[in-house]
């Protein structure tokens, strides 16, 4: 009944964007996410080409009471941007950058993926802070925070938000900015997508000249030696300079990202190659567009992924004996435990400012089992869990929204914690009070007011 609604409503008006039901000869390739563990059917797939497109699919969903998805670049790790029987909203039409070099300031559609924006912004020698995979959608991951290489210089991705245009449950346009909707503001810079659709965004953009990378790969005799060493460099680490590791099995990848000017980084760089003998390394002959991409075919499309998060105060040695014992009973040869160090920029703007919580964290780690085959789901999923278990009974109180495979409202009240929850809530009921935008880490509307 909803499919044949939605293709009345857009069939009839000046709507452009096209509706995809279940016989449609795209809805197979469409209906799919990032996260092959969700294997879902939605009732119609609208591919929305502008906000009257949006308002149309948010107005005919709250008058059906139906299940509405939204999805930018479907890399939701709990499959949040799909569902069985309800309507999935694809933004991935809407996928426009436009780049003002001279206010440095760049407009981005609700659909856009953090390659296009790295690519229109690198063509202008400009950057802003977002995610480390290419694929990954800018919308569902600015709505959370948005953290990378760049972050320790230039901020969190919210903390470079100037303003989103967005579509509420009751199918307004709304501008939300310092001077615009301030709580509403608020609340999208890290209460993920409860509050409304957001089908544009402007980000202020920072001039970015040649980076150096450098990376080695450490074998696993030398996990511990190496990872102590490491806290002791990162510990005095510049903002400039951002550094991560990712851990299998069988391998230690660290990585340190120089964003400043060229004098004395390398040597400030290649001091995190010598903290044993590297198996393999390099510094240098990589642009920052390479490095936003590198592990691009690692994340493939289709794989199956959990994740966890967590923050972290500081490397402690119990932190790294854990770290050094789960990787060891890691899954498959893809299952990673991955840490970025945070600090700098991100501790300029205080924790109440926005959403998000965390900004005192030095490090955020996760645990993410990947593996293909369906029969494995139970021991990369249990892998996953318990790793993530022992590594949180060592983490600051809070998580990080967009990095948790499980949903819940204890995950949500935990990422916040009560002060925040309760003012999300709050924002909640005034703009979504029937709860249409329920698939998310979900913040409850109040009842009864
Ligand atoms: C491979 C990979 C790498 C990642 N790397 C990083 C990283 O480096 N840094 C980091 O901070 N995070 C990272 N993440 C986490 C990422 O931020 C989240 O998975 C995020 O939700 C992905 O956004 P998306 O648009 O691709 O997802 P989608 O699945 O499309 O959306 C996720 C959710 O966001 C909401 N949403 C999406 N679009 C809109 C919109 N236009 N308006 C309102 N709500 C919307 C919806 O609630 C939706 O369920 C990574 C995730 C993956 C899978």
């Amino acid at each position: 009944m909803v499919l044949a609604r939605l293709s009345r409503e857009f069939e009839g008006t000046a709507v452009s964007g096209t509706v995809i039901g279940g016989d449609h000869s795209d809805y197979e390739k469409l209906r799919k996410v990032w996260n092959g563990l969700w294997d879902r059917r939605p009732a119609a797939i609208v591919r929305a080409r502008n906000e009257s497109d949006v308002a149309t699919v948010v107005r005919v969903a709250a008058e059906h009471g139906t299940l509405l998805a939204i999805r930018c670049g479907g890399h939701s790790f709990p499959g949040l941007s799909t569902c069985d029987d309800g309507i999935v909203l694809d933004l991935s039409q809407m996928c426009r950058v436009v780049v003002d070099p001279v206010a440095r300031v760049a407009e981005v559609g609700g659909g856009v993926l953090l390659g296009h924006l790295d690519a229109a912004g690198s063509a202008a020698g400009l950057a802003t802070p977002a995610g480390v995979v290419s694929h990954t959608g800018v919308a569902g991951l600015t709505l959370g925070g948005g953290m990378g290489w760049l972050s320790r210089r230039f901020g969190l991705t919210i903390d470079n938000l100037l303003s989103a245009d967005v579509v509420t449950a009751d199918g307004r346009l709304v501008s939300a900015s310092p001077d615009s909707e301030p709580e509403l503001f608020w609340g999208l810079r890290g209460g993920g997508g409860n509050f409304g659709v957001v089908t544009k965004f402007r980000f202020r953009m920072y001039p970015l000249g040649p980076v150096l990378v450098g990376r080695w790969d450490y074998p696993p005799e030398a996990f511990a030696a190496v990872l102590r060493g490491y806290r002791d460099l990162a510990a005095h680490a510049p903002r400039e300079l951002t550094t991560a590791f990712t851990m299998t099995a069988t391998n230690l990848s660290l990585t340190a990202f120089w964003s400043g000017s060229a004098e004395g980084s390398e040597a400030v760089v290649r001091a995190f190659g010598m903290l044993a003998r590297p198996r393999s390394g390099m510094v240098g002959g990589q642009t920052f567009l390479e490095l936003q991409s590198r592990s691009d075919a690692h994340f493939a499309w289709g794989r199956r992924y959990y994740a966890k998060g967590g923050f972290l105060r500081d490397l402690e040695d119990r932190v790294i004996d854990c770290l050094v014992d789960s990787i060891a009973g890691a899954p498959t040869p893809d299952s990673e435990l991955y840490c970025l160090q945070l600090g700098g920029a991100i501790t300029d703007v205080e924790e109440d400012a926005t959403a998000y919580s965390g900004r005192s964290a030095s490090f955020y780690w996760i645990a993410e089992p990947v593996w293909d085959d369906p029969d494995d789901d139970t021991r990369c999923l249990h892998w996953g869990r318990q790793a993530a278990k022992n590594l949180s009974a060592m983490s600051e109180a809070g998580n990080y929204v967009n990095e948790q495979a499980d949903v819940g409202k204890d995950v949500s009240y935990g990422a916040y914690g009560a002060a925040k929850y309760e003012r999300l809530a709050g924002l909640k009921t005034r703009f979504d009070p029937s709860n249409l935008f329920q698939l998310n880490q979900n913040i409850e509307p109040k009842q009864g007011i």
